[in-house]
């Protein structure tokens, strides 16, 4: 009889528990549900995200696929010879290679990716159509290549002579560490950037990533780099991770991720953003939550270094974080199509 009563007592407070988690995620989901739909909007890392957002509003704006239109976009700074550490004219590894990470995925789970491969200044449409065209997730070195070519892609030169001779001026100290926003320095430009106010100079990695909604509320990410300057040959950063440096879940919201690559791979960092949307947060503060992460499993080398977080949800609501001060993204939408907004972060001054 007293085993009966507390299978009953035991069962009830399981009844009443699952009543009380069914009940917030209940509640979540009609906060969520009580959201309008922003429309169809595309974001991505750093200040060269603005021009690679209007290449991907190209496609949105006429109704087009959110898969389409981040593929197209980060063609662009891929194809940018003053951009070295995306695609083309990117810094090579510390023996001379420019090797190329890139991944793309869909609402659905469909991803595709290849790593560390060389000769191809877009590894993007590579890594789409590992997507389409093969089993696979990842492809990489040789094999990544071979494929391309099989698919039609011209082998090329990615080295350029301004590349080549920034390489042989590492050589001559061969000394390798990460700086603190490069992705910014980087970018050829002299001076302070007059929004996020970092100084020019020159940096050595760098990664866009870009999610999109589209017209119809279809979500996709892409993300494409050269990864680590001068980086030991056969690295492979995050960008190519799915779960890494990109994720995308229809039901929920996609995120990715630029700066030091092996940090966000130890985390799962664009999955963990996806998982803590899932839960309820906002973009802004599962990125949030994912910076905090890194930094509580490593806090005096996090010190040193970037990782910054951007995030969508299926409503279209943006938000990022970052490690370092200095992290921005591009926003574009059918208000605007040119927006670049400075990200919050935790050091609040830059420690580079
Ligand atoms: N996440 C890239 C990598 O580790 C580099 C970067 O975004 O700065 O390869």
């Amino acid at each position: 009889m007293t085993g009966r009563r507390n299978f009953l007592k035991a069962s009830l407070l399981g009844v009443s528990a699952s009543a009380l988690a069914w009940g917030s995620k209940l509640a979540a989901n009609q906060a969520a549900a009580a959201q309008p739909f922003s429309g169809a909007r595309v974001v991505s890392t750093w200040d060269f995200g603005v021009t690679a957002n209007q290449a991907a509003w190209t496609v949105l704006g006429k109704g087009g696929h959110a898969l389409d239109a981040v593929e197209t976009g980060v063609q662009v700074p891929e194809s940018d010879l003053k951009n070295h550490s995306v695609g083309k004219a990117g810094y090579p590894d510390r023996d001379g290679h420019v090797t190329l990470d890139a991944s793309i995925m869909d609402a659905d789970g469909n991803c595709g990716a290849v790593a560390a491969i060389e000769h191809i200044e877009h590894p993007i449409c590579v890594a789409r159509m590992v997507m389409e065209r093969t089993p696979h997730v990842l492809l990489v070195g040789e094999g990544a290549l071979q494929f391309a070519l099989e698919q039609g892609f011209k082998k090329q030169e990615l080295l350029t002579p301004e590349s080549e001779k920034a390489w042989h001026e590492w050589l001559k100290t061969a000394r390798y560490k990460p700086s603190i926003n490069s992705e910014v320095q980087d970018y050829g430009r002299t001076g302070n950037n007059s929004k996020t106010g970092m100084p020019g100079g020159a940096g050595n990695h760098d990664t866009i990533g870009m999610l999109a909604i589209d017209a119809q509320g279809r979500l996709a990410g892409a993300c494409t780099t050269s990864g680590m300057a001068w980086k030991l040959r056969g690295r492979v950063g995050d960008s190519p991770i799915i779960g890494a440096g990109l994720y995308v879940d229809g039901e929920v919201g996609a995120a990715t991720s630029t700066g030091v690559g092996e940090e966000v791979i130890r985390n799962a960092g664009s999955f963990l953003v996806v998982e803590l949307m899932r839960q309820g947060r906002s973009p802004q503060d599962a990125c949030r939550e994912a910076v905090m992460r890194i930094i509580r499993r490593r806090p005096t080398m996090t010190k040193d270094l970037q990782v910054g977080f951007l995030a969508m949800n299926k409503h279209g609501q943006v938000g990022a974080w970052a490690i370092q001060h200095g992290f921005s993204y591009a926003v574009c939408d059918a208000k605007k199509q040119d927006g670049l907004i400075p990200s919050q972060s935790v050091y609040t001054t830059s420690n580079s």
